[in-house]
């Protein structure tokens, strides 16, 4: 198979899904960058290549089943799989607690390749990796579309399409608050 051909970043700015600016994060940081992945998710055209290049990276190690995390990771797992032939599930919610629920279910038989869209803190990422050990699967590799830290997970193969380390600021110290420039809410991240 031949390589994808797709210059991600300036793709990415094209859709909106990367944008350049003066951001008020969920967590009350301001930032200069905010990444809108549901720019990415919502276009197949794109999604495409994208789930490409994560499925050749991971195709040698052969997994069995390909698992995200709701929402946005139903959408990567699922376009990873089709790509890979293999199925794709996902970890969702209930009580608070990231679990597999409608039938889904992994085994110590499975080779899990985990995928995420944007990984910020790895809390989402973890959970997933969580419930997968749990079931005694063996985690082949997690593939994500944009990491906003390095250093991510111990021991298990990481491959970003894109590396852009989250640069915040607390309010009080943010250089484009002292330059004037109003900051925006660019809505809510999990939405
Ligand atoms: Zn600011």
């Amino acid at each position: 198979m031949s390589e994808p051909q797709l210059d991600l970043q300036p793709a990415l700015m094209q859709r909106g899904a990367l944008l350049d600016g003066h951001f008020r994060l969920s967590s009350g940081r301001h930032s200069d960058r905010f990444v809108q992945k549901f720019r990415v998710l919502e276009d197949p055209a794109l999604l495409e290549p994208v789930a490409q290049m994560i499925a050749a990276r991971f195709r040698d190690a052969k997994p069995t089943v390909v698992v995200g995390a709701a929402v946005g990771g139903i959408l990567l797992a699922y376009e990873v799989a089709r790509q890979l032939g293999i199925k794709a599930i996902f970890i969702e919610k209930a009580n608070g607690l990231p679990v597999l629920r409608r039938g889904f279910a992994v085994s110590s038989a499975d080779r899990v390749l985990v995928v995420e869209d944007v990984v910020t803190t790895g809390l989402s990422v973890r959970e997933v990796l969580g419930v997968v050990q749990h079931y005694g699967a063996e985690i082949v590799g997690v593939g994500i579309i944009v990491a906003r830290a390095e250093q991510l997970f111990d021991k298990i193969p990481v491959y970003a399409l894109l590396n852009l380390p989250m640069i915040s600021y607390d309010a009080a110290e943010c250089p484009q608050c002292r330059a004037g420039e109003p900051v925006t809410d660019p809505g809510s991240r999990r939405a």
